[in-house]
């Protein structure tokens, strides 16, 4: 999903990395990142707020649960007219974080789409930077638009049809003489 890791791993940081074994129940978690881009698959695009997280971590007989919200706010660029917008982001963080040594186990007994969420674990330490960022990418939709009746732009001539509704262009002009063969062709 996330296309170009380089870019996205700038925003790793070690705060964000939870030592599993650190947490005795339950533990509840609330920061903000100052992130500032993030890249989609849609494009790189501005994080024009804080980025608000709240999770928290609950240990099972298993492995570890991982829960919460991600909200922050988007500059995103219409897919139809090409303009810049702003999107509220309410993304959502639901992980499972199971045990490698019940891999197997877990494997056998579960569908595979059912493992989307799961993440296997042999060391203690995690790193919840990709967790945020797929909440975001999550809320993206793949053609972005500014207004779902958002008119885009005229094909042929690239004037934005939600500031010219009435923007129009004569009937196709068709030369006389091509007009003779058009017949004959039809004729045929
Ligand atoms: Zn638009
Ligand atoms: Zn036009």
């Amino acid at each position: 999903m996330i296309n170009d890791k380089s870019l996205n791993d700038k925003l790793r940081d070690a705060k964000l990395i939870y030592d599993l074994e650190k947490i005795e129940e339950r533990e509840d978690f609330s920061f903000q990142l100052n992130w500032e881009k993030i890249d989609t698959p849609e494009g790189l695009f501005d994080i024009i707020d804080k980025v608000d997280v709240d999770f928290y971590i609950e240990k099972n007989s298993e492995g570890f649960i991982i829960k919460g919200a991600v909200k922050t706010k988007l500059e995103l660029e219409c897919s139809r007219c090409l303009k810049k917008y702003h999107q509220d982001i309410n993304g959502e963080i639901e992980a499972y974080y199971i045990n490698e040594r019940l891999s197997d186990k877990y494997i056998k007994n579960e569908k595979l789409e059912s493992l989307d969420n799961t993440i296997f674990f042999n060391e203690s330490k995690v790193d919840i930077t990709d967790r945020i960022i797929e909440s975001i990418l999550m809320e993206i939709s793949e053609k972005p638009l500014c207004d779902e009746n958002c008119k885009g732009l005229c094909p042929v001539c690239g004037v934005d049809l939600n500031e010219n509704p009435e923007h129009k262009h004569e009937e196709e002009y068709i030369d006389p003489r091509f007009a003779k063969l058009l017949d004959i062709f039809n004729e045929e």
